[in-house]
């Protein structure tokens, strides 16, 4: 296997791109926003030189690891030689329903096509295709050159060959896989997200500030981040998406998103995407006192 596509060039795509490339493989980065595209490079290259400075690569890897790496603005262009393509775009069903459609169409037979969705069926999506065995979830976290974990989703008709096949990919740039069943939110999330949930509920019921509820987890837990600084950083958007996809795929209403992660993304409030979320990224990130704008 020598080419992967990577599909969107978002906070996940350009991770997934940059560890690939470092470990060899040629990547067909993918994302019909040019500027999306842009910002990766940058990104990509701002992180390699970290780790130049750290001495943890030479500057010869950082100028291969960005020679591997090609963008394209077209899913046709970009998977024509992909041996596997990992989509990653953003976070919303009839979205990836239709790139996966798409990438049916355009991939070589053979390709296998995983999914970095946080939450969304593999079932699904492979009902999508015409090759439901070679359909798979690659759930990487964020920041993907960082995060050890690599959660791997098998759908209903995943055979084992690609399993493994995926299983050994994993390993082969340094992430430690875990195999888990396709239910709504996987593992990851179904545990991560009623929490950040509760702490979204926490502060729009007036219990406690913003900087008061991460200090309590950071402090009390040992949390590295507290929960509203890490649902910034994975973006409120995103959150919501993935409470969306479990409240409707369990129809429980104890993952029902609280209302005012719904009013935040309809303000347009993403968290560090943006520029301001529960905190204010341009003003060395101060708390926003998002609870009396909207509770
Ligand atoms: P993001 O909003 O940062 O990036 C999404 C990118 O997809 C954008 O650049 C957008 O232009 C692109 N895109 C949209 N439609 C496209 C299309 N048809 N073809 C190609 N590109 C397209 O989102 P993200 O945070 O990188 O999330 C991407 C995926 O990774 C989602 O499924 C999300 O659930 C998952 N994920 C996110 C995190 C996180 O912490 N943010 C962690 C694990 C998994």
């Amino acid at each position: 296997m020598k080419n992967i596509a990577v599909i969107g060039a978002g906070a996940m795509g350009n991770g997934i791109a940059h560890v690939f490339a470092q470990a060899g493989f040629k990547v067909q980065l993918i994302d019909t926003n040019q500027a999306a595209l842009t910002t990766a490079i940058a990104t990509i290259s701002k992180n390699l030189e970290r780790l130049v400075a750290k001495a943890q690569i030479e500057d010869s890897q950082k100028s291969q690891t960005l020679e591997n790496i090609s963008t394209f603005t077209s899913i046709s262009e970009g998977v024509e030689y992909a041996s596997l393509v990992i989509e990653a775009a953003t976070e919303n069903v009839d979205l990836k329903l239709e790139i996966f459609k798409q990438l049916d169409m355009a991939c070589p037979e053979d390709t296998i096509l995983a999914t970095n969705t946080s939450s969304i069926s593999i079932t699904q999506l492979a009902a999508q295709t015409s090759r439901p065995d070679q359909v798979i979830g690659m759930h990487f976290m964020n920041p993907v050159p960082v995060m050890q974990l690599v959660e791997i989703i098998t759908g209903y008709n995943t055979s084992n060959s690609v399993l493994d096949f995926i299983v050994n990919l994993s390993k082969k740039i340094n992430k430690t896989a875990v195999v888990v069943k396709d239910y709504p939110g996987f593992v990851a999330n179904r545990i991560l997200m009623p929490m950040l949930n509760e702490a979204f509920e926490t502060l729009y019921t007036g219990v406690a500030g913003v900087k008061e509820i991460d200090r309590v987890m950071k402090l009390g837990m040992r949390h590295p981040m507290g929960p509203l600084e890490l649902a910034d950083f994975i973006g409120l958007d995103v959150c919501l998406s993935i409470l969306e996809v479990m409240h409707e795929g369990f129809k429980n209403p104890k993952y029902a998103p609280n209302p005012l992660l719904v009013n935040m993304v309809s303000a347009g409030k993403y968290g560090v995407k943006t520029g301001e979320g529960f905190y204010d990224y341009s003003k060395d990130r101060k708390a926003v006192n998002v609870a009396s704008q909207f509770s």
